[in-house]
């Protein structure tokens, strides 16, 4: 069996407790990895490791710091199958898509923060003489990441890639559920000349987690995950004075309006609503219809969901593979029940897929008559499961997709040009797709609102997260401001 170390200070190294976990495959419900399990000692040591590399790290020319990102940018894309493959069999995700977009996804985030390195600018308030006035952007130190597992190796790149542009050095903690990809992209960056130390990884579950946040050579925390643990960890953060960035839960709305194109429409919504099995932050997981257009639309989309082929994630003719774990299916099949209790009518799935003796799929689900109050329609279910409503008018959609405690994401479809840039005005949401489902570039910045979290997310932006601002005043005229003379 393959045994997976921490990646500290450019070693592969045990647990100091000698503790380890297993990680299963999540479509054959076989144990594919003996992983070190990190405690108190073991993040120590890789957070002195790190605040060791800073000094060095942060002094580099930024465009030697772009450089090196840029190699880890090249070596990705050539070693796609190789990291396809393992993101397939630690996860689940269909290998064709790990291939063609997660992979890909992920070295066009290291080529984009390569280019940002030395294109950081601050301003100067100058035009008085006597003083020089200026501002710079310092990194922080080391940065403490907390990963997710539903886009391992794209999550882990982009916890490292922003951060390592401007100048810190990283201490990372995937979800205990997805080890393997990371760790081959901690070794990737020491292949190609990263300094030891500069990112290290540390695997563990959520005791591990809280050593990192409480570490007080941890500088800044960098949170992905879900909004009850953010919640708790932006609480810790701020009683340790210690700045976090929290990128939480979502539970987008997808509205369908009547003079949309139907088939562009149903392709987006099952797209969005049940691409990764629904097991992404930006799942559109409620979906609005224009009441006149219901009967229709519903059908169309069915018609898709028919089509879904639940299987071995690595056959090229599945396009779904398992949810992440049995934990996580138990937790799905519970809001199942849920919305059925709350009055919601299931009119696809619902079941665990009868076909497949092993691993953890589930059909997936469609409801009908989800309706506002249903914890259905309020809380992340982050499973392959969609609830449907209906609207009158475009005033009940915007206040119906508005009601809702994330602003993550939020989509809708309509060819009427004047009503895509006034509901996208009104949408209460970090990001907003009009006529397509995600799809994301690093150029392209967004916020993020509400029980979703705070900070940045993409483009320049994003290295405000990892920066702070120093405003510098020079006096060079030899005199002082006559205060108290
Ligand atoms: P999770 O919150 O259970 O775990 C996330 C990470 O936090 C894991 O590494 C976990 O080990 C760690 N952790 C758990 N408890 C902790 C604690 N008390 N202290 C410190 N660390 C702790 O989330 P998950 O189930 O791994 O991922 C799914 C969630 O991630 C969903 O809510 C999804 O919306 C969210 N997500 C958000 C974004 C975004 O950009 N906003 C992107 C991807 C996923």
């Amino acid at each position: 069996m393959r045994k997976i170390y921490h990646v500290i200070n450019g070693e592969r190294v045990p647990s100091r407790s000698g503790k380890t976990f297993f990680s299963e495959n999540p479509a054959t419900e076989e144990i594919i990895a003996e992983v070190a399990y990190g405690e108190a000692e073991d993040v120590d040591y890789a957070v002195e490791s790190a605040s060791k590399a800073f000094c060095e790290w942060s002094r580099l020319a930024p465009a030697v710091r772009g450089k090196l990102l840029y190699k880890v940018s090249e070596k990705l894309l050539e070693r796609a199958e190789e990291f396809a493959r393992a993101e397939t069999e630690d996860s689940g995700k269909t290998y064709q898509s790990n291939l063609r977009i997660d992979v890909p996804f992920a070295a066009e985030f290291w080529r984009y923060y390569a280019g940002a390195a030395d294109k950081i600018r601050t301003p100067v308030v100058a035009n008085e003489f006597g003083i020089h006035r200026y501002a710079v952007r310092e990194p922080y130190g080391v940065v403490g990441a907390i990963a997710p597992w539903n886009f391992p190796l794209v999550m882990a790149s982009l916890k490292m890639c922003a951060p390592l542009s401007c100048g810190n050095t990283v201490v990372i903690k995937m979800a205990e559920q997805t080890p393997l990809t990371v760790t081959m992209l901690a070794e990737l960056l020491l292949e190609v000349g990263f300094p030891p130390g500069v990112v290290n990884v540390v695997h563990g579950d959520g005791k591990t987690g809280q050593c990192l946040v409480n570490h007080p050579k941890v500088k800044k925390i960098a949170f992905t995950g879900s909004s009850a643990v953010g919640k708790l960890i932006g609480a810790q953060c701020a009683q340790l004075g210690k700045p976090a960035l929290l990128e939480m839960g979502g539970k987008s709305a997808n509205i369908v309006f009547a003079d949309a194109d139907l088939d562009l429409a149903a392709d987006g919504v099952l797209q969005s609503g049940l691409g990764n099995n629904g097991q992404f932050c930006l799942a559109a997981s409620r979906i609005l219809v224009e009441e006149s257009i219901s009967d229709e639309f519903i059908s169309k989309l069915l018609e898709r969901v028919r089509r879904i082929k639940l299987g071995d994630p690595f056959c090229p003719s599945t396009n779904c593979g398992p949810l992440i774990s049995q934990k996580q299916l138990d937790r799905v099949m519970n809001y199942i029940e849920i919305g059925k209790n709350e009055g919601a009518e299931i009119i696809f799935g619902g079941k665990r897929a009868e076909h497949l003796e092993r691993g953890y799929f589930l059909e997936p689900t469609v409801f009908w008559k989800m309706k506002s109050g249903m914890r259905i329609w309020r809380e992340e279910i982050f499973g392959p499961v969609i609830g449907i409503t209906t609207f009158r008018d475009e005033e009940e959609a915007i206040e119906l997709a508005n009601d809702c405690d994330y602003g993550l994401g939020a989509y809708f479809w309509s060819k009427d040009v004047n009503r895509v840039h006034r509901v996208s005005y009104f949408l209460d949401s970090g990001l907003v797709f009009v006529n397509m489902p995600a799809y994301m570039v690093p150029q392209m910045p967004a916020g993020i609102r509400k029980l979703s979290g705070s900070g940045y997310n993409f483009g320049l932006e994003a290295i405000e997260n990892y920066t702070k601002l120093k405003g510098i005043y020079i006096n060079y005229s030899e005199q002082i401001f006559p205060w108290l003379s």
